[in-house]
């Protein structure tokens, strides 16, 4: 098969190392990669920083107000020297790994309006191929025709493990058992929500990374991407 510039959709649970893996690819193989959880992510910042959450609760209505004057673009950052998020043109990616983000990012994720607006910008950016994508719902339904789907997991323990260590680098006072409930609680929005719900795609692969190294889970996805046509 010939190598081309495809399109690779990577969706799964929380915390799974799905952007490690995605960024990890998208650097192999010179492909752009997109996080699309920091999208959502950014959207729960901008209802936080504008008072629309009152005690972690949301009014949807009010928060599918203020959409048009919200602004999620990915751009290349001068001082990290990579493509990073942006709400309205701020560069946000320090304020929107926080707990407090984490804890409203799935409910602002359930609203459709907000899914709607987000799965078109997403779609812009994949538009002529050679992109990573990941997320929840890339291989259902921003990409189904995705040239190849992969659907991460690992078990929970691992999950907070990870979670935690990359979290205890800008803040030590957060606690494992805290991390876990979060991330049980937004696997448990993510997939039970009305509006593109956390799915595996029929046509996704399953890859559990529990015993992998980031290498070894690396190789083992380039081999799928290779038989994908992508290399
Ligand atoms: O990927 P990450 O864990 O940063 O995503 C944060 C949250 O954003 C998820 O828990 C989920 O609620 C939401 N999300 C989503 N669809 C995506 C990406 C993220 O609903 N494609």
């Amino acid at each position: 098969m010939s190598s081309r510039k495809i399109t690779i959709a990577i969706d799964g649970f929380s915390s799974c190392g799905k952007s490690t893996l995605a960024k990890a690819i998208a650097k192999e193989l010179d492909y752009i990669f997109i996080d699309t959880g920091a999208m959502y992510r950014s959207v729960a910042l901008y209802c936080l920083r504008n008072n629309l959450v009152h005690n972690n609760e949301i009014n949807t209505l009010e928060i599918i107000d203020v959409l048009p004057k919200i602004d999620i673009h990915f751009d290349k950052n001068q001082i990290s020297g990579k493509l990073e998020v942006q709400l309205n043109k701020e560069f946000v990616e320090p304020f929107i790994r926080t707990m407090e983000v984490s804890q409203l990012v799935s409910k602002i994720a359930a609203i459709k309006e907000v899914r709607a607006k987000l799965v078109e910008e997403q779609q812009k950016m994949g538009i002529k191929g050679g992109v990573v994508m990941d997320g929840r719902d890339i291989g259902s339904v921003v990409f189904p025709n995705a040239e190849l789907k992969l659907f991460i997991t690992a078990s929970p323990e691992i999950r907070t493990e990870r979670r935690y260590l990359e979290l205890y680098q800008t803040n030590n006072t957060v606690s494992k058992e805290d991390i876990r409930k979060n991330l049980e609680e937004r696997d448990h929005l993510d997939s039970t929500r009305e509006e593109s719900p956390l799915i595996q795609a029929e046509d996704a692969i399953l890859l559990d990374n529990s015993n992998y190294t980031q290498e070894e889970q690396l190789q083992v996805a380039l081999e799928l991407v290779k038989k994908a046509g992508g290399i």
